[in-house]
């Protein structure tokens, strides 16, 4: 019996005592790039439990490389050794990428990494390196790796003494350490192997009733996993980019009734519902709104993914989510309008095309898409400016000469994305610390970083305001909603948003996604559009989500095509109330009926 267990113990370390290097290499360099995903707020059970959890499943994806490439060497002597230090070499590599990527731009390996990477001209490269690989922030990076290197190695070292001894049995007799050290090391590697089917049971999460705390999905933040989906995601993109092309060509649009000459479209950027005045956060963020007559406000209306390029392609395509089409395979309603005679004008914060293009645009370049840019608009700006307000003065300063009876304006701003201190000038700095002071979840830094992105909203309040100044003596309807929603440390430590909902419960699903959505009339527009009025108005709290924009903005401008459905229309009396509201998260594939999450109450902090 005892030889048996024996022989099983010698079979199971086989690849692991093989490859020692190999599996260390293996193990640490796929947990690096999880380590920054686990989210340090956490309580401190749970943080170990997401560490131990995913040290077991770096371990277990490397042993089962390395269990492969030991297969391998049973068959080709030479081919095993030679494939295992290949595939560390590769994961190695991919793991440093990936850490440099989340340092320095907040990002992991994905396809729009990829894509910036195929459009890169030697020239850029030099640049980037000169930026990137030379600065001293770099060096943190990569004295993490070469600590992670030196750890291995002197793992090998210690393992290559202990094997050397010619025989193992004369070695357990002379001590007990390698027997220990086996002990443990094939404790640990059963652990690693039992674990990932234990996982699974962590994936059901209750959304309706409770918020059950979860390790989150450790397989899709692994490296090799990203990495996979990102070469996938890339190929599968460029394919939809070019059908996006062809999907506006023959469009057949036309202007009914007597409708609004202008319609403005203000698309912000990471605006928390919960941060705004307008909504009853207590402090003053929307001052200037909040005064504004003619101005409608709506009370549940949410955003049909957490992440901007794929909110962006779901807003602006004519297909919606509960469709059994792509977002690429209907025409965006930008080239509907331009083909029902506005003269559409789309100025941008964060995506403008430059043939030196950076990463940022590069992420959400689509409509830039060289293919496809003249079949969407008339007019484009070149250049970004430092903030919003800037774009709106340059704007301002061209929009006599550029515009045309009946006018599509489309602005994008970068809002209130992260680095929120950013986003707003210095003389927009009302809120601080001492603001926050009730709320005693916040440590001193959190408060700072929400008083910035509170700043960020009031300055956002300003912009969108002076959009509404250049057209309140106009016939004209302005819609304003942010392309989805975000955390500002509302009830756990985090900015931003996350890869999926179920780490952050219902409070993720309602802040990530619940959105400002703003109509705003001109008094002429009020005048001119009784029934236009009457029916913004009545429309306030219906639900709503914005994957069905564009039937919105036709059914205000009174554009018709084959593709227009008054049932998706938030304004029509034929609107479509129980529609299901499904909406994305950007890796997770669980999906949230939204209606059916609990409800959030009041705020995420309270
Ligand atoms: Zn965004």
């Amino acid at each position: 019996m005892v030889g048996v267990i024996k022989k099983a113990a010698e079979l199971v370390l086989k690849p692991v005592k093989e490859y020692t290097f190999a599996y260390i290499c293996l193990s640490i360099s796929l947990f690096i790039p999880q380590l920054y995903g686990l989210g340090f707020g956490r309580a401190a059970g749970d943080l170990l439990e997401g560490i131990f959890g995913n040290m077991f499943l770096c371990s277990f994806i490397a042993y089962i490389i390395l269990w492969l490439c030991f297969a391998a060497s049973l068959i080709f002597k030479r081919f095993g050794p030679a494939l295992a230090w290949t595939f560390t070499l590769l994961v190695w590599i991919a793991a440093c990428t990936d850490y440099f990527l989340y340092e320095f731009f907040g990002t992991h390996v994905n396809a729009f990494i990829l894509q910036l990477v195929n459009e890169t001209t030697n020239a850029e490269s030099e640049e980037f390196f000169r930026t990137y690989i030379l600065s001293p922030r770099f060096l943190k990076i990569a004295g993490l790796f070469v600590a992670g290197i030196a750890l291995a190695l002197i793992i090998e070292l210690i393992n290559s003494k202990l094997q050397s001894k010619k025989n193992a049995d004369e070695m357990r007799q002379k001590g007990k350490c390698n027997t220990v050290l086996e002990f443990l090391g094939m404790l640990y590697i059963c652990a690693s192997i039992i674990y990932p089917f234990t996982v699974y049971k962590a994936f059901t999460f209750d959304f309706v009733e409770n918020t059950v705390y979860t390790i989150g999905k450790p397989v899709s933040r692994s490296i090799v996993y990203m990495t996979y989906n990102a070469v996938i995601q890339f190929v599968q993109e460029s394919d939809d980019f070019e059908k996006c092309s062809l999907s506006q060509d023959g469009i057949v649009a036309s202007r009914e009734g007597n409708a609004p000459a202008d319609i403005v479209v203000v698309i912000g950027e990471s605006h928390s519902k919960y941060h705004s005045s307008l909504y009853g956060y207590p402090l003053p963020t929307n001052p200037l709104l909040e005064q504004t007559d003619g101005l409608f406000i709506f009370d549940d209306v949410i955003s049909s993914v957490n992440a901007t390029s794929l909110s962006f392609r779901n807003f602006m395509s004519l297909s919606s989510l509960d469709q059994n089409r792509g977002w690429y395979e209907a025409p965006l309603f930008p080239a509907v309008f331009k083909k029902a005679g506005f003269c559409v004008n789309f100025y941008s914060n964060q995506f403008v095309y430059d043939p030196a293009m950076d990463t940022y645009d590069a992420s959400c370049g689509f409509f830039n898409h060289p293919a496809m840019q003249d079949k969407l608009f008339n007019h484009k700006n070149t250049v970004k400016y430092q903030y919003d307000g800037e774009l709106i003065d340059a704007y301002a300063s061209v929009q006599d000469e550029i515009e045309k009876d009946s006018n599509l304006v489309i602005f994008n701003l970068s809002g209130q994305h992260v680095q929120a201190s950013e986003r707003y000038p210095s003389n927009w700095n009302r809120f601080n610390e001492s603001d926050y002071a009730q709320r005693l979840d916040l440590t001193s830094e959190q408060k700072i970083y929400v008083a910035h992105y509170d700043n960020a909203t009031l300055y956002n309040d300003y912009v969108i305001s002076r959009i509404i100044s250049l057209y309140a003596d106009r016939d004209a309807v302005i819609i304003y909603f942010p392309d989805h929603g975000d955390e500002v440390h509302d009830f756990r430590n985090h900015i931003g948003r996350s890869h999926d909902y179920e780490s952050g419960g219902y409070k993720a699903v309602h802040c990530q996604l619940d959105i400002p959505f703003l109509i705003y009339l001109s008094p002429m527009a009020q005048n001119e559009h009784p029934e236009l009025l009457r029916k913004i108005a009545s429309s306030v709290h219906r639900p709503f989500m914005t994957d069905d924009l564009p039937h919105l903005l036709m059914d205000i401008a009174g554009v018709r095509c084959k593709d227009f459905d008054p049932a998706r229309s938030l304004i029509s009396d034929e609107f479509n109330d129980s529609r299901k509201r499904i909406p994305r998260a950007i890796t997770s594939t669980v999906r949230v009926d939204y209606d059916q999450v609990k409800p959030l109450k009041s705020f995420p902090w309270d």
